[in-house]
């Protein structure tokens, strides 16, 4: 479970500022998280992910209070429970597509399932990137890219995804391709899966929607987010 309590956030020399009292998800949810460009849903990813900490209040995955450790053990528990789409993809540019999807067995070999097999070929072969494994990101389109950092999130199994607008440049065949992955991953192993989306269609999917208005009303009585 995700639990946010009391966090207050800002960015050094910014008019920005992020409240969000309490905030629960359950995990297996299925969040969509929405609200207008500018109003903290990648700032609410990074808290989680414990790329940013806040300045105030706590994050708490599974009782442990990610905000509280230090960089280099929030840095662990990112990669040993989190798989994160990131908005602007960050591929490695020297990896090509099959060693970007590996990227966490690279950065944690303990990740690797028993087996020592990864589900890299299920995942390519369902995402349409299976003969692009040798490309490099600058040789792939913005849909590709997507589409391989959505693999790289997926492929250690974490017990949570976050998925910063997923399916933004994909065409309608893949972005219901990816959602079905997404889902039926989540659905089978019980993970946590938060999506940060505009997009009013897929919206039906997820079994919660957080939009960004209800805090507003949060935080000091007024506006939460400025
Ligand atoms: P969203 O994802 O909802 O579009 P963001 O979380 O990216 O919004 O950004 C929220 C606000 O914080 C915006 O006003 C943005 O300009 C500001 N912001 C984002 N990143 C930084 C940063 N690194 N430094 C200062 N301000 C930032
Ligand atoms: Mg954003």
């Amino acid at each position: 479970m995700i639990s946010i309590e009391n966090l207050r956030f800002q960015y050094p020399r910014s008019e920005f500022r992020l409240a969000i009292n309490d905030l629960c998800i359950e995990t297996g949810a299925k969040i969509a998280v929405v609200g207008p460009s500018g109003s903290g849903k990648t700032t609410l990813l990074n808290l989680i992910a414990g790329i940013s900490v806040p300045d105030s209040g706590q994050v708490i995955i599974d009782g442990e209070t990610v905000s509280r450790l230090a960089a280099a053990a929030r840095r662990n528990s990112r990669i040993c429970n989190i798989g994160m789409v990131f908005q602007q993809f960050e591929l490695v540019e020297y990896l090509n597509t099959a060693d970007n999807i590996r990227l966490p067995f690279l950065i944690n070999k303990t990740l690797l399932p028993k087996s020592g097999k990864s589900d890299i070929g299920r995942l390519t072969d369902c995402v349409g990137l299976v003969d692009k494994l040798k490309r490099f990101p600058n040789q792939l389109s913005q849909g590709e890219q997507q589409r391989v950092a959505i693999c790289r999130a997926m492929v250690a199994n974490p017990k949570i995804i976050l998925a910063d607008e997923p399916t933004g440049n994909l065409d309608p065949k893949n972005k219901s391709r990816i959602l079905e992955l997404l889902f039926e991953q989540c659905a089978r192993h019980d993970r946590t899966l938060v999506v940060v989306t505009h997009d009013v269609n897929i919206l039906g999917g997820f079994d919660r929607i957080v939009d960004f208005e209800q805090f507003r009303e949060e935080g000091n009585g007024h506006d939460g987010l400025v």
